[in-house]
């Protein structure tokens, strides 16, 4: 079985995000960058079933700007054995990376596609979902355990009160949560074989999709700064201000 792993380049979780001046986004001038977190456990949970015998090879997507070859190298480094990078500087929507991603699957026919659960940049967590509904295949969103097992895939998910258990015919599509794993570091001499690797450059264009922005980001925006808090002299102010002036008891 082939795996197909979606791998984002996004803003380092470390860093402090801060919008452009012109409140069009956020900036990612000379900011680090690196695999979103999600991905990063996507490649992981591919790399553990190649491991265990149950996939055979393990194909790495990156959709974006040239710098996104930089993070499809890391998840070579980390054990994907080839990639695709999608080369494109305009503004991609969930949808286009889905379609995208659509493309690549007719091309590849992999038996399982393994996404993060969200990319921590746009925080939409909509490509898994779209991607599934695109190929009309079925889908384990957010995975906290996963286990392949000839034609099918029992998938465990975290849900408000409970683990949910789902078992899903492949080919089959798995978006990653928190939980699923921890990735491992990719070694050094794994980082100098990864340069090696295959790593294939195609446009929107190739895959005949139209990657037309479909949504418009009217603003964004920093969230309001916290206001200075106040001492109360007394137990009994403090309820007078929660019921009159906060009105948040009655
Ligand atoms: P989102 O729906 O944007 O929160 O992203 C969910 C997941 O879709 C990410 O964790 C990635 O696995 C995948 N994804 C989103 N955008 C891209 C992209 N530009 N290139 C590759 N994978 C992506």
């Amino acid at each position: 079985m082939k795996i197909l792993v979606a791998v984002k380049r996004v803003v380092d979780y470390n860093v402090k995000v801060r919008v452009k001046a012109d409140n069009s986004g956020v900036e990612t001038a000379n900011v680090k960058m690196a695999m979103n977190p999600f991905c990063e456990i996507a490649v992981e949970e591919a790399v553990r079933l190649k491991e265990a015998g149950k996939a055979r090879e393990i194909i790495a997507v990156s959709m974006g700007p040239a710098s996104c070859a930089e993070t499809l190298r890391t998840a070579l480094a980390l054990g994907a054995d080839r990639a695709i990078h999608v080369e494109t500087d305009a503004e991609l929507q969930p949808l286009a990376v889905a379609k995208l991603l659509r493309s690549i699957a007719a091309a590849e026919q992999p038996g399982l596609v393994i996404l993060g659960k969200q990319a921590i940049d746009g925080d939409n967590g909509q490509v898994g979902q779209m991607f599934a509904a695109l190929m009309g295949w079925p889908q384990g969103t957010n995975a906290y355990k996963l286990e392949v097992g000839g034609e099918e895939l029992t998938v465990i998910r975290e849900i408000d009160g409970g683990l949910e258990t789902l078992r899903l015919r492949l080919p089959a599509v798995i978006t990653t949560d928190l939980r699923l794993n921890e990735p491992r570091f990719a070694s050094l001499p794994n980082i100098m074989k990864a340069k090696k690797k295959e790593l294939a450059v195609k446009k929107p264009d190739e895959l005949g999709v139209d990657i037309a922005p479909r949504v418009a980001t009217l603003k964004v925006e920093a969230p309001a700064g916290r206001s200075a808090g106040i001492k109360v002299g007394s137990v009994a102010e403090l309820v007078d201000k929660l019921k009159n002036e906060a009105k948040v008891i009655q």
